[in-house]
């Protein structure tokens, strides 16, 4: 079976370990602090960005909200159309998502209908950079200064992707990765935040170990203080040494790796152009970290899967949006008919690193042949 994503990792990221478990320092510690450091310098940016390594992409984004002091009452606006993880953060934090329509040709949000979400209420606005595809965020950062909000950019998908030439996470309020193991580089499970102003920075770090004043300045270089004060609420999301391990072999691989991606999915772009029942998304392939293949089919979308399926190759839907849930059907205000829409037509197809060309051909043929084409 082709699956639809696989992470590339080998004896590098075994190696990497190694050292880790020999110190015995296996939690959080100065392998942590080399992580964040390699982070910083790959976004790069004048001044560097602070980055805080946390234990997932959930956690980076929950802490975030937190930081801000996102409160029961107030309102957060989020797209449906991304993974259930952008809402239950907001609801975690008694806040209210509310849900925003997307563009039909990239998935990202929609700035106009953005702008019809924001009221006296909006405390903050989640962008999903979707595919790695980056949300128009010059309009966004507009919006949101005009109306005194903070923007939270979802960059689960985006590690590398650059806007006008300035990588994600470099400018902006407040941006959240993940490295969970199928996206663009992993660290089994992991996640970041990254911010630019230093008071929110140093409210995220005590944030991430339950408050604490100091243990993290004692952590990075591999010690405990035994006498420490809590000042605020905090949470116990930061990230093991042995996960910083992985990530530091990973990030150092993420060019070759997200290399072959895009050439994948641009083979995958010409032979679909082709065909009449599908519809490629809008994708500006230049300094882009591509994370998935999304394609749109216009009709026949589940017996498309199933065909694949019994052909061994594995396809996914991302994501089923959130107000579908029973959970978050008590949060809809206004219909999201072009979010249905997409939610209708939308495939995803294998794209990894190490996906060999005969499984790319495998993959194209059987989209030929299921459409009537040899
Ligand atoms: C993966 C993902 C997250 C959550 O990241 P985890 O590290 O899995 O917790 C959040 N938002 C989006 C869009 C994602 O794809």
């Amino acid at each position: 079976m082709i699956p639809v994503s696989k992470p590339s990792i080998g004896a590098e990221e075994l190696k990497a370990i190694e050292p880790v478990f020999k110190s015995g320092w296996l939690g959080m510690g100065s392998v942590v602090k080399e992580f964040e450091d390699a982070i910083a310098a790959f976004i790069g940016g004048e001044p560097l960005s602070y980055v805080v390594a946390v234990n997932t992409g959930t956690t980076a984004m929950h802490i975030a909200l937190s930081a801000l002091g996102v409160d029961a009452g107030d309102e957060v606006i989020i797209p449906s159309l991304t993974f259930v993880a952008t809402a239950q953060i907001v609801t975690a934090t008694g806040a209210n998502p509310v849900f925003c329509e997307i563009e039909e040709d990239t998935l990202n949000i929609d700035v106009k209908d953005l702008e019809r979400c924001i009221t006296e209420k909006t405390k903050a606005i989640i962008p999903v950079h979707y595919r790695g595809i980056p949300c128009n965020m010059n309009a966004i950062l507009q919006l949101a200064r005009d109306n005194n909000i903070t923007v939270i950019e979802d960059a689960a998908h985006a590690l590398g992707s650059s806007y006008y030439g300035k990588k994600i996470g470099s400018f902006g309020d407040i941006t959240c990765f993940s490295f969970d193991p199928i996206k663009t580089i992993t660290c089994g499970e992991g996640g970041a935040v990254i911010t630019r102003g230093k008071k929110i920075y140093e409210s995220i770090v005590r944030k991430r170990i339950l408050g604490i004043d100091k243990d993290t300045w004692s952590r990075y270089k591999n010690e405990r203080s035994w006498s420490y004060d809590v000042i605020e609420q905090g949470y116990r999301y930061h990230m093991s040494n042995i996960n910083a391990a992985i990530g530091l072999v990973q990030i150092k691989k993420f060019e070759q790796m997200n290399k072959r991606k895009i050439d994948i999915a641009k083979r995958y772009d010409e032979e679909f152009a082709h065909i009449e029942g599908l519809s490629l998304l809008r994708t500006e392939y230049e300094d882009l970290g591509l994370f998935t293949y999304i394609i749109k089919v216009k009709e026949k979308r589940d017996e498309l899967m199933v065909y694949l399926k019994e052909k061994g190759i594995g396809s996914g839907i991302h994501y089923i949006p959130v107000h579908h849930f029973t959970y978050y059907k008590n949060f809809m205000r206004n219909p999201l008919p072009i979010t249905d829409k997409v939610y209708e037509q939308i495939l995803t197809l294998p794209l990894y690193p190490d996906m060999t060309d005969e499984e790319t051909n495998l993959v194209i043929k059987e989209m030929r042949s299921f459409f009537g084409k040899s």
